[in-house]
Parts: C-alpha cells; sequence; structure tokens
C-alpha cells in the first residue's frame, strides 16, 4: 500500500472566531455557542482549569469586584452559580477618603441592593467559566500561536503559527490591553501610561472589615484600595507612583504589611501579609472604533481604564453581553459578522463605555494635580456629594450593572 500523500487541509469554519480566553473571552463563547452559534475559541495559553486550594488557605493576589450586573451575566452563562460561596465576599458598604479630610460612603442597603459587589478570584472566576466552555460546545485552539489574520468580503481568517487555519464569520479580538487582532484589522490604539502601578496583594487584619470597601486618594496621587475577602481578609490594589512601587515590592513580608496598615490609618488594626504582591502596570486606552470589517472588540482590547473603580472586566462582560445581545436580536440575518450589527454593537457600547473612562480618568487626574486650590475644592465636593442621595445614587448606577 503507497503511503497517502499530504493533504492540505481546508480552513475549519465558524461563526465566531473569538481570539483571547481571558474572562471575557471565556465568558462570551459560552453564551454565543447557546444562541446556535458555531463557535471557536483560541489562545497563546491553555484554556484550562486552575486548581483550585482546598479550605480557606492560599488566596490568588488577583480579584475583581464584580458588579449586580457581571454577575447575572455570568449566572446567564452558568458561571456565577458554580463559584464556592465561602471564596466570596460581597461589598456592603465603600468608603472613599479624599487627600483633605473629605470622605464619601455608599451603601447597598441605601441603594437597595443586596450588595454593590462581590469580590471574587480569578482563578475561581476561571474555573467557574471553563467547564461552560466546554460544555457548550466551543472549539478551543490553544495554545496556539497567532501568526496572520487575512479578510475576504464575508470572513475572517486566522493563521497560527503551526499551519491550522481558522475562518469565521466574525473575529473577536478579546485578546487584551495591547491586541494583537486589533492591529491586525487597522484600529491603532494610543495606549497612555499613567505612570502608576498597580502592587496586588492579601493581608488577614486584625479585626472584622464587616463587607466594607475602602478607598482613599493619597497626597502623592496614588490610591489605595482595599477590598474585604472571606474571613479577617483583605486584598490591596495600591495604584502607586512608580518610584513608590518599586519600594513596595522590594519589602519583605512584614514591612509592607505595616506600609499598608500605616497607609490605611489602621483601620483593621495590625495586617499580615498572606500572599505576597504583585505588579502591574496601569494604561488608559480611549479607541476611535470598537469594530471594524468583520471585527468586534471586546473588553481591554476595546478600552484601557484605571481599575480605581474595579470596573475593567465589568465594561467587558458588558460588552460581551451586548455583542450576544446583538446577535441574538439579529432576526433572519444569518451572518453574525454582517456590518449592520457590528454598528449595532458599536452604538451600544459607545455611551457606557465613555461615561466610565470620563469618570475614572476624570478621578486619577483630580486627585493627581498638588495645586492646594484644587485639593481643598475637590475635597469640598467629595463632602457635598455625600451628602446628596440622588447624585450618590447616580454615581454607583453605573458601577452597578
Ligand atoms: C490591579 C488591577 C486590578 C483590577 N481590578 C479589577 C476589578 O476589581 N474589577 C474589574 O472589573 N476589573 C478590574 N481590573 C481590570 C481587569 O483586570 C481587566 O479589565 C480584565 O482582566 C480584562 O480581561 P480581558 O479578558 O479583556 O483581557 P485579558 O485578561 O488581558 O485576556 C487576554 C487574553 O488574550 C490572550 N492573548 C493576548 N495576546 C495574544 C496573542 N497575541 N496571541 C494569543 N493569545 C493572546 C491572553 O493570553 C489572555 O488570555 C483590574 C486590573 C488591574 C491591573
Amino acid at each position: 500500500m503507497t503511503p497517502a500523500a499530504p493533504v492540505a487541509h481546508a480552513p475549519r469554519d465558524y461563526d465566531v472566531l473569538i481570539a483571547g480566553a481571558g474572562l471575557v473571552g471565556l465568558a462570551l463563547a459560552p453564551a454565543l455557542a447557546e444562541l446556535g452559534l458555531r463557535v471557536a475559541l483560541a489562545d497563546r495559553m491553555p484554556v484550562a482549569m486552575p486548581a483550585l486550594p482546598e479550605g480557606d488557605a492560599d488566596w490568588d493576589p488577583r480579584v475583581y469586584a464584580i458588579s449586580p450586573g457581571s454577575a447575572a451575566f455570568l449566572r446567564s452563562v452558568g458561571a456565577w452559580q458554580a463559584l464556592a460561596p465561602e471564596r466570596i465576599s460581597p461589598i456592603e458598604s465603600m468608603r472613599v477618603a479624599g487627600d483633605g479630610g473629605a470622605s464619601l460612603g455608599f451603601s447597598a442597603y441605601d441603594l437597595g441592593e443586596r450588595a454593590l459587589a462581590w469580590i471574587v478570584e480569578e482563578r475561581a472566576l476561571r474555573a467557574a467559566l471553563v467547564p461552560c466552555v466546554r460544555l457548550a460546545g466551543v472549539d478551543t485552539y490553544a495554545p496556539q500561536t497567532f501568526a496572520a489574520l487575512h479578510w475576504s468580503a464575508d470572513s475572517g481568517t486566522l493563521d497560527f503559527e503551526d499551519a491550522t487555519q481558522v475562518t469565521a464569520r466574525l473575529v473577536v479580538a478579546a485578546d487584551g490591553l495591547r491586541s494583537w487582532v486589533r492591529g491586525a484589522a487597522g484600529i491603532v490604539a494610543a495606549i497612555e501610561p499613567y505612570g502608576q502601578t498597580a502592587v496586588v496583594a492579601n493581608f488577614a487584619c486584625e479585626r472584622a472589615h464587616h463587607g466594607c470597601a475602602r478607598q482613599w486618594f493619597l497626597p502623592d496621587g496614588g490610591i489605595l484600595a482595599w477590598l474585604p475577602l472571606p474571613g479577617h481578609r483583605i486584598s490591596i490594589v495600591w495604584s502607586a507612583p512608580a518610584a513608590l512601587a518599586t519600594e513596595l515590592l522590594a519589602q519583605d513580608a512584614a514591612a509592607l504589611a505595616a506600609r499598608v496598615a500605616t497607609a490605611g490609618g489602621h483601620v483593621l488594626g495590625a495586617l499580615e501579609t498572606i500572599t505576597p504582591a504583585a505588579a502591574f502596570p496601569l494604561a488608559f486606552m480611549r479607541l476611535p472604533a470598537s469594530v471594524a470589517h468583520r471585527v468586534a472588540l471586546v473588553g481591554d482590547a476595546a478600552h484601557g481604564i484605571h481599575p480605581l473603580a474595579g470596573q475593567g472586566v465589568n465594561l467587558g462582560f458588558g460588552d460581551a453581553e451586548a455583542l450576544t445581545a446583538v446577535l441574538r436580536e439579529r432576526g433572519p440575518v444569518a451572518d453574525a459578522g454582517a456590518p449592520a450589527l457590528l454598528e449595532r454593537y458599536a452604538r451600544r457600547r459607545v455611551e457606557p463605555v465613555r461615561a466610565m473612562q470620563t469618570v475614572t480618568d476624570g478621578l486619577v487626574r483630580l486627585f493627581g494635580v498638588s495645586d492646594p486650590l484644587l485639593k481643598t475644592l475637590r475635597n469640598l465636593g467629595m463632602s457635598a456629594v455625600d451628602r446628596l442621595p440622588l447624585a450618590k445614587r447616580l454615581l454607583a448606577q453605573s458601577a452597578l450593572h
């Protein structure tokens, strides 16, 4: 018998190819597959279940404040209900302190919500989402290196380095802030570094936090957030000027805990470091467009925001939910990448994304200026908002959904 000649494989064909399996891509994939669309998901990293610790030891330093709106979306894909309740902490109230003695408080009770948000570990979210991807029948291409992306009138084709090709009516860029797909689609992004690095770490605290998240705008322009974890524990995000971040990262566990406790006025007593610090450089990015020919951008590929409001992934889940809704409501249009659908998606997202970027970026810049008059004004403004329930409700509303 003569051996079979090598066969050139035709590209595998899908309605939607999601390039990037971060939390946003992982959530979008099952949501679209549930609509009956043929969906593929690709990433340079394996799409695998992370190992979860036993009991209440070992806390992931990457945690997210998941808004009630995002929680509802995650529930709709089957992930929220798979999270272990003992690893989640509700934010029941929040206190924000200005750099001149002012403060602003929010409470879930006043807003008629069960929680302002829930603090969830990244790996727990991944572990909940990966089975949803599998159950929904999504084909995964991972780990794979993206090599080239080319376009025809009715599709995009992604070539991987191993010569596998995947074609889809719609290519979704879910590959993060420095998105390769966005560049290949010709959307030019100006990424503006904030000159700050987010230092994250987890601590055991002496006193109960009572589900209260706290945030301080510090005199050096930095922003420190303490987020409640289950039990007597907190997770911090210290958006620090680059030099201070380097200093914090170099400190040993005891010195770091003492420094963080002092910066927070010892409101929870003494702290003990339980997860070493990790660092994330921070940048702002606003794009001229969130769609292009056969492409839609979602998550950090579509917008970069400061983490002070804990809204980056929530905005990304909002993108995923909006794209799912547009494709669900597409009527007789079979083509998932039809220009009219992409325009509809872009229109739905422009306002929520712009509003969140304006508020978060505006706050960073407002508190980043050291002018004494401005300092007085911003603190007076903060105290005034605190006395206006309607203004507070309006401020909180966009963060809840
Ligand atoms: C310190 C900090 C705290 C934060 N806290 C919060 C919070 O409390 N709440 C909140 O809502 N948001 C928060 N955010 C924001 C949040 O982390 C991001 O918005 C979110 O992770 C973006 O998810 P994503 O899936 O869009 O992108 P990513 O998580 O960046 O995922 C992108 C995926 O694409 C893959 N990829 C990238 N490039 C390629 C390539 N060339 N080839 C193949 N694969 C590729 C990557 O492997 C990855 O899997 C925080 C951010 C920081 C820095």
